[in-house]
């Protein structure tokens, strides 16, 4: 009833941290592309989770996945050895074109790891010495919410009264190759991109980027580390973002779908050369590699692969922008996007477009304040796609 999913709101309120602005919305179970709140009202998921959910809510294979390793076992640490493991790490190497990687549980780990890595491998191989390493970042990333991460922040709200931060980031102007140039020293180690930014919009560097920066980073022996958290996994229409330059990344840092929406799941995937800087002692996680998480993201990349979602995402992406285009809404501003990757710029607050759009059933999410993004599950049908254009159609006319 609408009265045990205000009690639910009440107490979420009254005890939790105030930490994200939710819409009012209590979920109560889901399948595939909808939702059901606690009050049975169903609604058709247009966020998935910012992206971890590409597979859709609940996929047959990957629960069943989840529960097969439930009855086995479900948690090691990284003392023992698990029989998941192994076959996980040769599928996201295979996945990566990589020989090597190095799991974690959330996105904001697997940029912390990276950080390690590429100071590490700068203090090992480019003799850059200790405390001197320097990595360039793009303006307007977002990389996660650690200290670490925020240091990494063009925005001064992710940082404010949360100092002192990690010291050794350089921002420069995101997509902007000269400034890019300009910002590399001989202490420089890596630089650290989105390779189409999520948070800030959905914002597409010009065409040929991160080719031209992924050949600057290798004359310079500078790492180019692609942060796909939220890109990869065939959200963009490739499996992975950077596919639309052609660039093979030195470093990918995963999360998200990596996960299937079942369970945190993260990773960094590179070449041995990188992560063998790592010796036993000097990184990791209890839980980063367990079995449940293992065997889930082994099944969620063999979903994205047989149900070939990434193609899907482009086909669809692209009928979804075509009608898209056809709203006839004075506050539109852009529409841009790859794939079912979908950014709608306003010229007014895009909350309450979010707001009327749960009212018809439609869940969605602003993003700085004048961006609503749609980022559907990637398994969605085309009538459903038509479904939810109609929904739209009706909130933005
Ligand atoms: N990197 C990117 C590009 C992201 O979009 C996000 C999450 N939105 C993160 C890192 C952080 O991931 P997590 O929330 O799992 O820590």
């Amino acid at each position: 009833s609408s009265t045990e999913s205000k009690h639910i709101l009440e107490l979420t309120e009254r005890f939790g941290a105030h930490n994200y602005k939710p819409l009012p919305i209590v979920i109560h179970k889901a399948e595939r592309i909808w939702v059901e709140d606690a009050d049975g009202k169903r609604y058709m998921d247009m966020l998935s989770a910012y992206s971890a959910l590409n597979q859709g809510h609940r996929h047959p294979r990957i629960i069943d996945a989840l529960k097969r390793q439930a009855d086995l076992v479900t948690l090691t640490s990284r003392a023992f050895h698990s029989d998941k493991l192994g076959p996980f790490y040769e599928k996201l190497a295979q996945v990566t074109n990589k020989d090597k990687v190095l799991p974690m549980n959330t996105g904001a780990e697997a940029v912390e790891t990276a950080v390690k890595a590429a100071r590490r491998w700068a203090y090992d191989i480019k003799k850059v010495p200790d405390n001197q390493a320097e990595i360039i970042v793009s303006a307007g990333n977002f990389h996660g919410r650690t200290v670490t991460a925020v240091a990494m922040s063009s925005h001064p709200e992710y940082q404010r009264g949360f100092g002192p931060l990690t010291p050794g980031f350089k921002v420069v102007p995101y997509g902007d190759i000269t400034a890019l140039k300009e910002a590399i020293t001989p202490n420089t180690c890596a630089f650290i991109t989105e390779p189409i930014q999520g948070e800030a919009g959905i914002i597409i560097p010009p065409a040929g980027f991160l080719k031209e920066a992924a050949d600057l980073c290798r004359a310079n022996q500078v790492l180019f580390i692609a942060d796909e958290v939220q890109t990869g996994f065939g959200r963009t229409g490739k499996m992975f973002a950077c596919e639309w330059d052609g660039v093979e990344p030195d470093v990918y840092i995963l999360g998200k779908a990596l996960g299937g929406g079942v369970f945190p799941v993260s990773a960094v995937a590179a070449n041995h050369e990188i992560l063998d800087v790592f010796e036993p002692g000097s990184h990791g996680s209890t839980f980063g590699g367990n079995p449940l998480g293992a065997a889930v993201a082994i099944a969620s990349m063999d979903v994205i692969i047989e149900e070939k979602l990434a193609d899907r995402s482009l086909e669809l992406g692209q009928y979804f922008m075509e009608q898209l285009q056809t709203l006839q809404n004075p506050h539109i501003v852009q529409l841009r996007g790859r794939g079912l990757f979908i950014g709608v710029e306003l010229d007014e607050p895009a909350r309450s477009y979010c707001e009327r759009l749960m009212n018809e059933g439609l869940l969605c999410k602003e993003t700085h304040d004048n961006v609503i993004r749609f980022a559907p599950p990637l398994i969605i049908e085309k009538h459903e796609l038509d479904d939810a254009m109609n929904r739209i159609r009706k909130v933005f006319s």
